[in-house]
């Protein structure tokens, strides 16, 4: 049997994740391989520590990518922090405030959690509060819930935290590189984000950064010197107070000594994945991070613009709304997994639905890095017009790309920078 040459059809992915990867970066994954302790290479995970540290708007020393998706950054921070028995408070408002609790719940810690309802997000004051009340070691929490398209503000947190002497780990997978974080200015100990979101770079890295708070935690649980263990080492071991880090993969502190100054060896680094990652973060700072965040609040100020005047209502709070996630309530007696799929047949579009108590709810529309450019927010408007119409919605036809077509004139006249 032969198999064909590789040949993926044409997409326009407006989904919360993976986007379209930026050319840029697709090129740079052609580059030639490099030794992984090559004076060549590390110059290059040293420029990506750097420029890590500028979009995260950090002066942390630590700041580099985990090998894995997004997940395996938040399970890295997590698993090198909680010891069997922690306390760690998590508010929910989202799907990925439950993988957070099983995250920790898996590593032994005792989890306690809030919840709002979906759609919404918490007061920052009542998240203070129920800290101060549960005093945990660790708050962990999502920024932008890609599941709702709700963004939890968190500048209040992370100084309250400090005073309480909480540990603040905060997942902005789907918020960093569109939206602005100060990860400095916010406190915030620790956080994770995204590669196949808004940086336009394809699934399989999870950048970190961490200031000395979370870094003392980690030095504790640092297993003794690797290679031949001697007697003082095992003795150290039997004595140690704290237990080291339950995974080898994704311990913080050895993944520290590979990224640090000292290059331990630990694991092969994703040649490939950085150099995708470096052009990626080239990209963000060559646009800058300004005005990167303006383009996606102007993208979907346009897409907004464009569904409301079709008829179809958003779903959630709008004033907590994450720039980057459109979600649409879906009009009744549509059967949602159809429209979704005339749109893929038909247009090549894809859009995503959701999850759990949202599934069959509502549709959600990513504006996310490459992806959220005017020319995908045009054709998914005409598209989604086009598809809602065969399938007997009584959308206000001819009016979406108007509407969506007039805030980009607006915004055309009010800045001199033409949207890209
Ligand atoms: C996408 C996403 C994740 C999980 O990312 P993976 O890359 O699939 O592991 C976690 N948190 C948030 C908020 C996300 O949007």
């Amino acid at each position: 049997m032969t198999y064909l040459d590789l040949n993926t059809p044409q997409r326009t992915i407006m989904t919360p994740g993976p986007v379209e990867v930026d050319p840029r970066v697709l090129r740079a994954m052609s580059t030639p391989i490099l030794g992984q302790f090559d004076p060549a290479f590390t110059a290059i995970m040293n420029e990506v520590m750097e420029m890590l540290r500028k979009v995260f708007k950090t002066r942390n020393q630590w700041a580099f990518p985990v090998d894995g998706t997004s997940r395996s950054g938040i399970e890295a921070l997590l698993c090198s922090v909680i010891e069997p028995g922690d306390k760690v408070f998590i508010p929910i408002f989202g799907r990925f405030g439950y993988l957070l609790t099983e995250i920790c719940e898996r590593y032994g810690a005792e989890v306690h959690t809030i919840e709002c309802p979906w759609g919404q997000v918490f007061n920052q004051q009542t998240i203070i509060d129920e800290m101060k009340k549960i005093k945990p070691k660790v708050a962990a929490l999502v920024h932008g819930e890609t599941s709702t398209g709700c963004m939890q503000p968190i500048d209040q947190i992370g100084p309250a935290c400090r005073e309480e002497d909480v540990l603040l780990i905060v997942d902005a997978v789907a918020s960093i590189g569109g939206v602005d974080i100060r990860v400095d200015e916010w406190m915030i100990d620790a956080i994770v984000g995204g590669t196949q979101k808004c940086l336009s770079v394809p699934a399989g890295m999870a950048p970190i950064t961490y200031n000395h708070r979370i870094e003392k935690v980690i030095a504790a649980r640092k297993k003794v010197e690797r290679g031949i263990s001697t007697d003082d080492d095992r003795k150290n071991e039997l004595s140690r107070t704290h237990p080291i880090v339950k995974s080898n993969y994704l311990d913080v502190g050895m993944l520290q000594d590979y990224w640090g100054p000292r290059r331990l060896n630990h694991h092969t680094e994703a040649t490939s994945m950085l150099y995708a990652l470096r052009e990626g973060l080239r990209i963000i700072l060559e646009e800058g991070l300004e005005e990167r965040f303006i383009r996606h609040k102007e993208h979907e100020e346009a897409l907004i613009a464009g569904i409301e005047a079709m008829g179809l209502t958003l779903y959630g709070d709008r004033s907590v709304k994450l720039a980057t996630v459109t979600c649409i309530a879906i009009p009744n007696g549509v059967d949602p997994e159809s429209v979704r799929a005339m749109l893929l047949d038909e247009f090549g579009i894809e859009i995503a639905k959701s999850f759990g108590p949202l599934e069959g709810k509502i549709w959600r529309i990513g504006t996310m890095g490459y992806s959220c450019r005017k020319e995908n927010i045009l054709f998914v408007l005409g598209a989604l017009e086009a598809v809602l119409i065969r399938h007997g919605v009584a959308v206000k036809t001819g009016k979406a790309l108007q509407a969506a077509l007039d805030v980009y004139a607006t915004q055309k006249k009010q800045s001199k920078t033409v949207v890209p």
